[in-house]
């Protein structure tokens, strides 16, 4: 007969925390694993998730906050010989010459860890005379958790995503445009507790169809880690107005810093109908022109409420190695128009006063509430 089975579910940082907070971040944890796997049961015991029922552990991998997970065989204290035996044939340990337990015990026991150790340990050569002990490099380990009366056994801690639970820090809006930074940017947030509301401008005449449905892919590639993700998609005319006020005044270099601070803009107002609490952006120093020191600064000016870089000190091969990673990179790629407002030399090294005054001059640009309404785009 098959032992009964349930998975172990390790989480990470959540000992850091005080224990209210701890108690409110398991409750989240285990709330988002029931989004995700309705028909498991979790519960929670001293510092592990438990989970029976059925479980996709493809799935359970990519839950933020989990940072391994490890299919156990569950027997009774008094049937631990025959269980780990069964255990230990199932799993095919005579294949390997080296092995090691790990035990861990909670609760009172007459035992300690080394004598339990010892016993199993003789027990399993016994059956395997070949096998030799190593503690230090071994081919297979055993794990036991011994909890009270019921003994957990396990073979294999399989990484999962890490990170925080999603929601436990609150709402951000992520600035999205399908490329392969601004998905993974919003992806790193959402790993340290972020749930993101993600934000496509569309700017009309200048991209069409094809990068919107770019960025839905790259949305839809994010959405096993935040399953209620939502793209909101704002029209917005303003920056074929901002082109031709520059154009009118030979200042097009200025268009890509105007067109940004138009999003910042856009973004802070989405924010603040959804309750977010900053925004975040897939910038990194120096990647583009737009992205120099003075026109981040230039840009950070135009944000009403805290802008998030988290990309900002990363390398291109280091963007493109963990868009892969977590699975954006593909969708990031299709092909899509290229903005045709982008000018020939952009500015560089623009000033906030330049800028300001430039707005001023083309209008207009506070005027987003009825554009970044979703209802009107
Ligand atoms: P990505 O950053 O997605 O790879 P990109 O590098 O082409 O695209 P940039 O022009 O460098 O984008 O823009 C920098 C950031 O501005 C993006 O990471 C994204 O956060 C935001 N952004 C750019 N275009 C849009 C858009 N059409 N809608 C929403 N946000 C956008
Ligand atoms: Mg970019």
């Amino acid at each position: 007969m098959d032992p009964e089975q349930v998975w172990l579910v390790r989480y990470s940082e959540v000992f850091l925390k005080s224990e209210p907070v701890r108690r409110e971040w398991e409750r989240t944890l285990i709330r988002n694993i029931k989004r995700v796997l309705p028909d498991s049961e979790p519960w929670r015991e001293r510092g592990r998730i438990w989970l029976s029922g059925v479980v996709d552990p493809e799935k359970l991998k990519s839950i933020f906050g989990i940072v391994s997970i490890s299919l156990c065989d569950v027997v009774p204290l008094d049937g631990l010989s025959g269980g780990i035996l069964a255990f230990c044939e199932r799993r095919d340990i005579a294949e390997a010459a080296t092995f090691a337990l790990r035990i861990r015990h909670v609760g009172k026991h007459s035992f300690t860890s080394r004598d339990l150790a010892e016993r199993l340990g003789d027990l399993i050569r016994g059956e395997y005379p070949h096998l030799r002990v190593d503690l230090d490099d071994p081919e297979r380990e055993i794990f036991v958790e011994v909890r009270d009366g019921t003994c957990y056994l396990f073979d294999q801690k399989i990484p999962a995503v890490g990170g925080i639970p999603l929601g436990v820090e609150g709402t951000l809006v992520a600035l999205v445009s399908g490329g392969i930074d601004s998905p993974v940017a919003a992806y790193l947030m959402m790993r340290r507790g972020c749930r993101i509301v993600p934000v496509y401008v569309g700017l009309e005449g200048y991209l069409d169809g094809t990068n919107l449905a770019r960025t839905e892919a790259t949305i839809e590639a994010l959405r096993r880690y935040q399953p209620d993700i939502e793209l909101m998609v704002v029209g917005d005319g303003y920056l074929a107005r901002a082109r031709q006020g520059l154009e009118e005044r030979g200042e097009e270099r200025y268009t890509c810093l105007l067109c940004k601070r138009r999003m910042y803009r856009i973004a802070a107002d989405v924010a603040r109908r959804e309750g977010a609490k900053g925004f975040v952006t897939g910038e990194s120093m120096g990647q583009v022109a737009s992205q120099t020191l003075d026109n981040l600064a230039v840009l950070t000016d135009a944000a009403t409420i805290p802008v998030y870089r988290p990309l900002i000190g990363f390398d291109k091969e280091d963007v493109v190695r963990l868009a892969r990673k977590i699975g954006t990179f593909d969708a990031s790629i299709t092909p899509a128009c290229g903005c045709g407002a982008v000018p020939a030399r952009p500015a560089t090294a623009a000033t906030i006063e330049t800028v300001r005054a430039l707005e001023e001059a083309v209008r207009n640009v506070d005027d987003v509430g009825a554009l970044a309404d979703p209802d009107n785009a």
